[in-house]
């Protein structure tokens, strides 16, 4: 008898060029590709992983950063239990920018856990994380650098969210 295995919406959010779908690819697929094209609208792919001795799907949602899909990303917030807020370490504005993430998401979903990731460490490996960690630390968010280039970090970033998303 087939029994159905529970479903996990997990959304990865951030500005444009941050890396979001190099990561949901490497960690999907294993691979990494050095020029992308921008994520048009919403993406999303699935992963079925083990957990605690349980088998769970994530369904993974790739946000576009361009601010004139906001109307679009909007309703795919619903549902979702956890958040990545990615920033790149060699862009301080896509951390600066991270707090109007959080907002955006918040108004959807009020009781949103989330992660907040800080993403090409492999360009930055002496970044200092100081600020990035006070902001996660506000927002009551572990923080986590990642390199979707070198696959740093990345297993972690989503076992996180899967956590995250299945903690009561
Ligand atoms: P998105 O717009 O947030 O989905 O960003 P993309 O995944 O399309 O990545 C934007 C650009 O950054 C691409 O040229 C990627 O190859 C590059 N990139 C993404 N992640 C990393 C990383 O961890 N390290 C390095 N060196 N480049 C990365
Ligand atoms: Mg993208």
């Amino acid at each position: 008898m087939a029994t159905s295995i529970p479903l996990l919406k997990i959304v990865v959010a951030g500005d444009g060029n941050v890396g979001k779908t190099s990561l949901i690819r490497q960690y999907c697929e294993g691979r990494f590709e050095q020029s992308r094209v921008a994520t048009i609208g919403v993406d999303f792919q699935t992963k079925t992983i083990e957990i605690k001795g349980h088998t769970i799907k994530l369904s993974i949602w790739d946000m576009a950063g361009q601010i004139h899909f906001q109307s679009v990303r909007t309703g795919l917030y619903r549902g979702s239990r956890t958040a990545a807020l990615v920033h790149d370490v060699t862009n301080p504005d896509s951390l600066a920018h991270l707090q109007s993430w959080y907002d955006e998401i918040t108004v959807v979903v009020p009781q949103q856990r989330f992660l907040v990731v800080g993403n090409k460490i492999d360009l930055m490996p002496n970044y200092d994380s100081s600020e990035a960690k006070r902001f996660a630390a506000s927002i009551k968010a572990p923080y986590l650098a990642t390199s979707a280039s070198s696959g740093h970090g990345v297993q972690k970033m989503f076992l996180g969210m899967a956590y995250l998303a299945l903690k009561k």
